[in-house]
């Protein structure tokens, strides 16, 4: 069904959690003979890592069962849905690698159906209209301790209320003058229960519908009819819905729908370092915080594409946390290490210096260019080889040199020598300042008889391997360096406000790097380990005369390290 069921990652090993084993047991006793799920995204944002979650589980156990998932948009909301946001969630879904086939569907698609049902409840006594504005009705409701209090419009007779509802839907009263509300029981202990609103009217412009209502149904009353419509068999949401289920099963057990899907709450994914709210999400685009829903960190899906993330890496890393019904927070620092699991797989890898300083090989003929071969990927040997030139003059990093260095500082230093990857041994002879006393240049001379880097016949050693790149063949570049968005673990406590977290450093642009030559042909989206360095991908940024990278994550955890040293 998708190239996620038959990649051999991690995601298809089955670690059967509580939802699984419900769904076994229900094929077992003939209940179903076959899955049905649905992710239901509301089209009003971008998705991001927690949907990743419900997009994994929903997919995936259709994938593992032979069942189908739909795609369905929750666009019950007219005032914040938008087609853009109904565009990039299919491509995010897409590109996590999972299919809906012909499987898309929109709760709009259902408003006529909907209707009936109302003016059905109606008919039956359970429904009526209610001239209590929305303050009155939330006042009206009591609380955990006390039971709510009945509207006066409550027993208005079926006729009255059957006129006055079609009077809502014709457009005669404006916006939250009257509502439609279940008839069920105000001292119901659970509060969802207590005559919850239906209908509400809404004279707004609907990105499918147009103007053909304003009256628009409420989530609870669209939800598990759309499920029932679409023979959903389980319909998985997350916990805050385990106090709606009884009103899921009221509204099931009260039309005359054609199926009984099964509500079956999990706990939502939460990181750390992150907020996860859409509102918030929303906020930090509009007031330009970041550069987009896809600023490459944004949570969202977009962003971690952008970043350089391997959807590979997001479907493991939710098989690794897996499904419970305990609401916990995860460290960002797994999702970033299957991140580097899959790279170090299949990332190529590159030289690139992104601080660098000039060395010149004394003794190196000016004119001579030799091109040394370099393993593609030490992970992957039908990765092969590439040539890259080495010549008179090159650049290092910055920090591979230091005047003065400690005893067990293996780089450069005077009078020291380090291997340059896969080419020669170079020592450094001197060095040149410039006149605020910077270093600005490496007087280094090579031994021919460490060609391609191997050890010379004399028997000297050296301990340090640095990487280079050929000061006439280099390209420049922007390099994109991301850390994370806020500096608090804990952004989105309510206890704070997220955006007093924002870390001041979380991007820093590096210009005047320089890479490699086959790094010009680098795709968005593909790969590459710049050596000694961290994961990269091209930024759609990039033009073949400004190439921009961003860092997808750096070798390892250098973040748990500070956090430890209190840094
Ligand atoms: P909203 O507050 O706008 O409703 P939402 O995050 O619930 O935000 P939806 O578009 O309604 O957004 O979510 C679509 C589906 O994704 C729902 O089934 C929801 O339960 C699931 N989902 C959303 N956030 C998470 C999360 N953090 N972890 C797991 N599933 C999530
Ligand atoms: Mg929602």
């Amino acid at each position: 069904m998708s190239d996620a069921s038959d990649s051999n990652s991690k995601d298809s090993v089955s670690r059967k959690d509580f939802i699984r084993e419900i769904i076994d047991a229900d094929l077992a006793s003939g209940k179903h003979d076959g899955t049905v799920t649905r992710f239901p995204p509301e089209p009003n944002g971008y998705l991001h890592i927690g949907h990743a979650k419900s997009i994994c589980l929903n997919f995936g156990i259709a994938n593992e069962y032979g069942g189908r998932c739909h795609l369905r948009f929750d666009d019950t909301n007219p005032s914040k849905e938008e087609q853009e946001y109904v565009d990039s969630i299919q491509e995010d879904i897409r590109w996590l690698g999972f299919d809906w086939g012909d499987n898309l569907f929109f709760a709009s698609d259902y408003f006529d159906q909907l209707h009936e049902w109302a003016i059905h409840l109606i008919r039956e006594g359970k429904a009526y209209v209610d001239d209590q504005s929305f303050d009155e009705i939330k006042a009206n409701r009591g609380n955990l301790t006390e039971p709510g209090t009945d509207s006066p419009w409550r027993d208005r007779p079926v006729e009255e209320n059957l006129a006055e509802f079609e009077k809502m839907r014709a457009g005669d009263y404006e916006d939250g003058k009257k509502v439609l509300r279940a008839r069920i029981n105000m001292a119901h202990p659970n509060l969802n229960l207590r005559d919850p609103v239906l209908y509400r009217i809404l004279h707004a412009h609907h990105h499918r519908t147009g103007d053909k209502w304003c009256i628009y149904p409420m989530y609870d009353f669209t939800h598990g009819q759309s499920d029932a419509i679409e023979h959903i068999t389980h319909s998985l949401c997350t916990l805050e819905f385990e106090n709606h289920r009884p009103l899921y099963d009221w509204f099931l057990e009260n039309l005359p729908v054609p199926s009984r899907p099964r509500q079956i709450e999990f706990a939502r994914l939460n990181l750390n370092y992150t907020v996860m709210s859409k509102r918030k999400l929303l906020q930090l685009v509009s007031e330009k915080h970041v550069n987009g829903w896809d600023d490459p960190r944004m949570p969202t899906i977009s962003g971690l594409r952008r970043r350089g993330y391997p959807p590979e890496a997001i479907r493991n890393f939710c098989a690794e946390i897996g499904i419970t019904k305990f609401n916990a927070k995860h460290d960002i620092g797994l999702l970033e290490n299957a991140v580097r699991e899959v790279l170090n797989r299949d990332a190529l890898r590159r030289m690139a210096v992104l601080d660098p300083i000039k060395v010149v090989i004394t003794n190196y003929p000016e004119d001579q260019v030799e091109e040394v071969d370099v393993i593609n990927s030490p992970e992957d040997e039908s990765a092969g080889t590439r040539r890259v030139p080495f010549c008179r003059e090159l650049w290092i990093e910055r920090d591979d040199f230091m005047e003065d260095p400690p005893k067990k500082f293996f780089r450069l230093g005077p009078g020291r020598e380090v291997r340059f990857r896969c080419a020669y041994w170079l020592k450094c002879e001197d060095f040149v300042k410039d006149e605020d006393g910077k270093v600005v240049e490496l007087r280094c001379t090579y031994d021919p008889e460490t060609k391609g880097g191997e050890s010379p016949p004399d028997g000297r050693r050296v301990k340090g391997t640095v990487h280079w790149v050929s000061a006439r063949h280099a390209i420049d570049a922007e390099v994109r360096l991301y850390d994370r968005l806020f500096d608090h673990a804990n952004p989105d406590s309510k206890k704070r406000n997220f955006l007093d977290h924002l870390n001041p450093n979380s991007l820093e642009i590096r210009t005047g790097c320089k890479l490699e030559p086959a790094l010009a042909e680098a795709k968005p989206g593909e790969p590459i380990q710049f050596e000694r360095i961290g994961y990269f991908c091209a930024d759609p940024d990039s033009k073949a005369d400004a190439l921009v990278f961003n860092r997808t994550v750096g070798l390892r955890d250098s973040w748990a390290k500070a956090q430890q040293k209190g840094g």
